[in-house]
């Protein structure tokens, strides 16, 4: 019996996990969604002694069943390597008062590293499992780390080319030359004149686009994904927080069945979402707590149950967040209303046209699950300062976000269950923020600003920044986010 993979928007659209991973997205809309939990063994005894990669073997096979063993092995084998700077892939540092789950040891020292460090050989083997002769072209939207990862992870894959919009003063300098100066024949990189939501938005359109499609195929080229609405990208996210409860059973922090608080700074509700899809494998989870920056919409959502995009999008120091239309909460709704696609359907064509979208009578068991709170710019900045002088670590913004909910998170609930945050970047990938709210110091340049944290934090500069500034700019296309079609056309010459 193979899994199923379900469309959100259409209970006829089914497919197998590695046939969901070659589409991406479903052509109707919707997300690609397991219907089903499998069952998986969390035997802790044994798992505490499990490497990152057999959290990863045991997870993958579960989910991504029509994957054979072999072929799960070479995905996992050449995904979680030498590539990350530590053996343990992703290690848990333990704070005052919390746990931090490093998920930034990657290439791009963001934590998209975890997944799309692994899609590439998902998506190729499953390419090659179907027979599929058209070349896959990845089309993405960034908010600014996927579009780095996806590139890390894809430049000159044969059979495969990328294309990754990014929103032009939405990013971090860092995050834009990071981008700007990737290699690889098949890699483009398009600065859009509009914010992230614009750039989803638009790329989601090109992949429901029966028109554009078959121009493609004309060419033997098709679309993929490498944004988290591709299931490939979700389920390699579970494994890490089944290993960070590894880790904390092995040294002792919790014994095995004792419950764990998850973190999550959410933006498009992936990372969330694959720590609730953890929970109902059967990680003692008790609450997954979502945290927001300014941009608040999901806070609101869970705590009026009224979704609602009709507000103003703010930059913050925290941009990979910078998101009003969370595209896996879309994932969430469906299984609120018990799998029901035809509801959800009404309901992401009701935020399609008034931007808004109510979920009464959704599950009410799930929903408590969640619990949702934001952090303003002086919080997220007061709260970097706080961990370093706390405990004498330095946080990234985002990261720093999801501590300072779980900080009005205790002082409300006085929840004292051990909790972990999802530690997403290295404050190397936002120096300028990280610096100036511990040492106060402002009008640094980028290159400046990392050069300081070095001296303050003592911790190596990564690759992904040593050199960032003198390395050649390769790409400078940019265009009006209502061009971005235009631009993919004449890219691929279709
Ligand atoms: C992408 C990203 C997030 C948000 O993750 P989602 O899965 O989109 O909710 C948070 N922090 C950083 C650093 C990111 O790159």
């Amino acid at each position: 019996m193979t899994l199923v993979y379900q469309s959100t928007r259409d209970a006829k659209n089914t497919v197998s996990a590695s046939q969901a991973i070659l589409q991406g997205l479903a052509t109707d809309g919707g997300l690609f969604t397991p219907i089903s939990i499998p069952a998986v063994d969390l035997d802790f005894s044994v798992l505490k002694d499990a490497s990152y990669q057999e959290v990863a073997k045991l997870i993958l096979s579960a989910f991504l069943d029509d994957f054979t063993a072999d072929e799960l092995d070479y995905c996992i084998n050449n995904a979680y390597d030498s590539k990350f700077d530590t053996p343990v892939i992703a290690p848990v540092v333990k704070l005052k008062g919390q746990y931090n789950l490093e998920l930034f040891r990657g290439s791009t020292i963001a934590f998209k590293d975890m997944a799309l460090s692994i899609l590439p050989y998902l998506m190729t083997t499953a390419a090659k499992k179907h027979g599929l002769e058209n070349e896959i072209v990845i089309l993405t939207a960034t908010s600014g780390d996927t579009g780095k990862a996806a590139m890390a992870g894809f430049a000159d894959v044969p059979g495969t080319q990328i294309i990754v919009f990014y929103p032009r003063d939405g990013v971090s300098k860092v995050q834009e030359l990071q981008m700007t100066t990737q290699t690889g024949a098949n890699t483009h990189v398009v600065a859009i004149d509009g914010n992230f939501d614009d750039a989803q938005t638009n790329v989601k359109h090109m992949f429901n686009d029966e028109a554009l499609r078959a121009k493609l195929a004309a060419k033997k080229l098709q679309f993929s994904s490498a944004n988290s609405m591709n299931i490939g990208r979700l389920v390699p996210q579970i494994v890490y927080y089944v290993y960070a409860y590894a880790q904390l059973v092995k040294t002792g922090e919790i014994a095995a069945g004792d419950k764990v608080n998850f973190t999550v700074p959410t933006g498009n509700f992936g990372n969330i979402l694959a720590a609730y899809y953890a929970k109902q494998i059967g990680l003692p989870v008790g609450k997954l707590i979502c945290a927001s920056n300014d941009n608040n919409v999901l806070t609101d959502f869970f705590s009026t149950g009224v979704y609602d995009k009709n507000r103003t999008f703010r930059v913050t120091t925290s941009p990979s967040m910078d998101i009003l239309v969370s595209s896996n909460l879309e994932r969430l709704i469906f299984h609120l209303f018990g799998n029901d696609a035809a509801k959800t359907a009404e309901l992401m064509e009701a935020l399609n046209t008034s931007g808004q979208y109510d979920i009464q009578g959704a599950d009410a068991d799930i929903l408590s699950l969640f619990a949702a709170a934001f952090a303003t710019e002086e919080e997220t900045a007061a709260e970097i300062k706080r961990v370093y002088d706390e405990s004498d670590y330095i946080e990234d913004p985002h990261t720093a976000v999801a501590s300072a909910v779980y900080k009005q998170y205790v002082e409300q609930t006085g929840d004292q269950t051990p909790t972990v945050i999802a530690s997403t970047a290295s404050p190397y990938k936002f120096p300028v923020v990280a610096v100036e709210a511990v040492t106060g110091q402002s009008g640094l340049t980028d290159f400046e600003a990392l050069a300081k944290l070095h001296e303050i934090s003592g911790v190596a500069l990564p690759p992904a920044v040593d050199g960032l500034e003198t390395a050649p700019v390769r790409h400078n296309t940019v265009v009006a986010a209502a061009d971005m079609q235009a631009e993919v056309e004449r890219y691929l010459g279709v």
